[in-house]
């Protein structure tokens, strides 16, 4: 196995750990509920028990465009009166104008947010050409930049796509999502979350192609449990990473749902034993809004602390 560079001092680890306890970030990314059914799961169930963990934040994501802006604020502002996990804001810039980025800032920092995952977004599914909006903003660096901006104070981390790197990429220095992230890193983002993956070589060779252009940011592994094989199909499709025959072949031949989430966990254990071991500061957890395989990930690998924190 290859072992990535450690990085310097990190934001990440010191500002938003915790236990104030040195060791790896662990995090939960949630997505706002698209039902009155599955909304009343997420306070009564899912954020409790996600909570209860005691992660170092529990971030949420944020519809391109503000399509979901209302649930997300909801459940980031739950997050920060419920609870004493640290909130982080996924924000868009893609198709909004500045001043409205500002006004859905300002909301968010008057219910405490302090943390923001500053993205572009995709456009619409569908779309062949996009234009910006006069008013708005291209890139996320530019979105870095807004939020620095209104306060230097804010706690801003940026998407990473460790899938950019074809294989037989010829130069890596040439992937614009490298160019991207070094531009997020120079505009003062604190720290990256990279998009899924499934084998820590994804991981290893994306940080040394970093590091080689100068991104010396915490980059924080992306991961989803592994139990579920519809969900990770669906997941390949949603985000054009493929998922190992070799996953889906095991998972696949359990004969039922018991073992097949018992040949998971110890799939994706094994996984995030190996990006910690790489060097990784952190794991952080897509959630799907689920609660038990997420949790169960983190006892299996030590990553629960001993006394968690309750919702308060
Ligand atoms: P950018 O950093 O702006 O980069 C986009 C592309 O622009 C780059 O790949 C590159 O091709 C080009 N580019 C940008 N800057 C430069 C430069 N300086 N030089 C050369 N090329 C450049 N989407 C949502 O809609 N809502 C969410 O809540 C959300 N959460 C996410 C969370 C994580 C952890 C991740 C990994 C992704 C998330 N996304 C979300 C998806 C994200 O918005 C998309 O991946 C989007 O396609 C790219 O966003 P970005 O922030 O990386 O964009």
């Amino acid at each position: 196995m290859s072992t990535v560079p450690a990085p310097p001092p990190a934001v990440l680890p010191s500002r938003l750990r915790a236990s104030g306890e040195l060791g790896p970030t662990v995090s939960f990314e949630l997505y706002p509920p698209r039902s009155p059914g599955a909304a009343e799961r997420l306070w009564q169930r899912t954020l409790p028990a996600l909570a209860e963990a005691a992660p170092d934040f529990l971030s949420v994501t944020y519809g391109a465009s503000g399509s979901s802006r209302e649930t997300s604020r909801e459940v980031v502002r739950w997050v920060a009166e419920h609870t004493a996990v640290r909130p982080v804001a996924h924000l868009t810039c893609i198709g909004s104008p500045r001043d409205e980025l500002r006004e859905v800032a300002r909301g968010f920092l008057a219910d405490g947010v302090q943390d923001f995952l500053a993205l572009r977004g995709d456009p619409p599914a569908g779309t062949i050409t996009w234009t910006p909006h006069p008013e708005g903003l291209q890139r996320a660096s530019e979105l870095v930049e807004l939020l620095l901006d209104a306060d230097p104070r804010l706690g801003v981390g940026v998407a990473a796509t460790p899938s950019c790197l074809a294989p037989d990429a010829p130069d890596a220095a040439t992937c614009g999502d490298l160019l991207a992230l070094r531009a997020k890193q120079d505009a003062g983002a604190g720290y990256a979350i990279t998009q899924v993956f499934f084998e820590v070589e994804s991981y290893t060779r994306y940080v040394a192609a970093a590091r080689a252009v100068g991104v010396h940011l915490p980059l924080v592994p992306g991961l989803v449990p592994l139990t579920d094989p519809n969900r990770l199909r669906r997941l390949e499709e949603i985000s054009g990473v493929p998922v190992p025959g070799r996953i889906l072949a095991a998972l696949d031949a359990e004969p039922d749902e018991a073992h097949r989430e018992a040949a998971g966990l110890a799939m994706g254990a094994e996984l995030v034993d190996a990006v910690l071991a790489a060097g990784a500061p952190g794991v952080h957890l897509y959630t799907f809004n689920q609660a038990p395989a997420s949790l169960a990930l983190l006892d299996r690998t030590g990553l629960r602390p001993a006394t968690g924190r309750p919702a308060l």
